[in-house]
């Protein structure tokens, strides 16, 4: 038995890093999953290995910024597994300046992706756990949006606002039986952050209680508590999977 059989559970930006292990997760405890992401390419091969391990997986081309492709991504998931039980809010970019070197452009785009696109979905999900009484919706934050990151005016904004978000979903949506909740992940080993030099890395991972980075694996395990029924009581709530950093 596992934590999620039955569930049919959407994950944005689930081509590659966080996102992909999310989906692997999720399926591992029964969920059937659909990926969303904007990178067709990596999607399609993401999709291809989880259905090798035996994973029931469909994928949809969705640039979360689109309210038609996000509501898309959601109808796919109610289309071909008859509900909607888990919507997990992940995708995302970076792109970090400090105040003198950000454009508009930088700030517009990141606040888009996260916090436009975390919208679209928490909205477009809710429609349909509304419908079926139940539903549990988790949305990427980032410690940055607690902490702050120089370099991230435009990310930590967001991230902050994702908090903002899921505090008053969670209590619009509560009395119809959807829980909403936010993960904060610290300093993670992803395609994102794989760019860093490896001497900022090294400083930041001492930065950390745990002394060293976290793993997709273990942010998608925060995920899975907050979309499963071992969470039954828990909505509006932040959940830190940072080594301790920032606490
Ligand atoms: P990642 O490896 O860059 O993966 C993000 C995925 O989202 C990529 O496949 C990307 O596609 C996709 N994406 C970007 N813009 C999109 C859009 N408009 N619509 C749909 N998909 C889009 O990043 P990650 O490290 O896994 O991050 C996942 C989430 O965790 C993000 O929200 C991030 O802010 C958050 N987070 C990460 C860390 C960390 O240390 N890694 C820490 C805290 C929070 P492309 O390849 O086409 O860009």
């Amino acid at each position: 038995m596992g934590l999620l059989d039955g569930r049919a559970a959407v994950v944005t930006g689930a081509a590659r890093g966080i996102g992909l292990e999310i989906a692997r997760v999720l399926a591992a405890e029964g969920a059937r999953v659909v990926l969303g992401d904007l990178n067709a390419e990596a999607l399609h091969k993401a999709a291809d290995d989880l259905t090798a391990s035996g994973a029931d997986v469909r994928r949809a081309s969705c640039d979360v910024t689109d309210a038609d492709r996000v509501d898309a991504l959601v109808r796919t998931c109610k289309d071909e597994f008859g509900a909607v039980d888990i919507m997990v809010n992940n995708a995302g970019i970076t792109r970090d300046a400090t105040l003198r070197r950000m454009t508009e452009r930088d700030f517009d785009t990141v606040v888009d992706v996260h916090l436009k696109g975390t919208w679209l979905g928490l909205r477009a999900a809710s429609l349909v756990m509304r419908e079926q009484g139940s539903g549990a919706i988790v949305n990427i934050s980032s410690l940055s949006g607690k902490v702050g990151n120089p370099g991230q005016t435009n990310y930590s904004a967001a991230k902050a606002g994702i908090v903002g978000m899921t505090k008053a979903a969670a209590k619009e949506l509560g009395h119809l039986g959807i829980r909403v909740n936010a993960v904060q992940p610290g300093l993670i080993r992803t395609p994102m952050t794989e760019a860093m030099r490896a001497d900022i890395w090294a400083a930041k991972e001492r930065e950390v209680p745990l002394q060293r980075a976290g793993t997709a694996a273990e942010v998608a395990n925060g995920v899975l508590f907050l979309a499963s029924d071992l969470a039954s009581y828990v909505t509006g709530a932040v959940l830190e999977v940072s080594g301790g950093r920032g606490m």
